[in-house]
């Protein structure tokens, strides 16, 4: 039950819909996160989806 607590509790961490890149507050940051494995927000990955580095 505590593993359970803290899976949850680091969930909600990394949906916080921070990017990880312009540490801007977006709701596609998650979306983002689900479908693609990267913390980014809209506008962020669509610069490295264009530019990758
Ligand atoms: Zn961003």
């Amino acid at each position: 039950m505590t593993d359970d607590v803290d899976v949850n509790n680091k969930i909600e961490k990394e949906l916080d819909n921070i990017c990880e890149d312009c540490k801007n507050i977006d709701e596609s940051v998650t979306e983002n996160l689900i479908l693609s494995g990267y913390k980014l927000c809209k506008s962020c990955k669509t610069s490295k989806t264009l530019f990758p580095i």
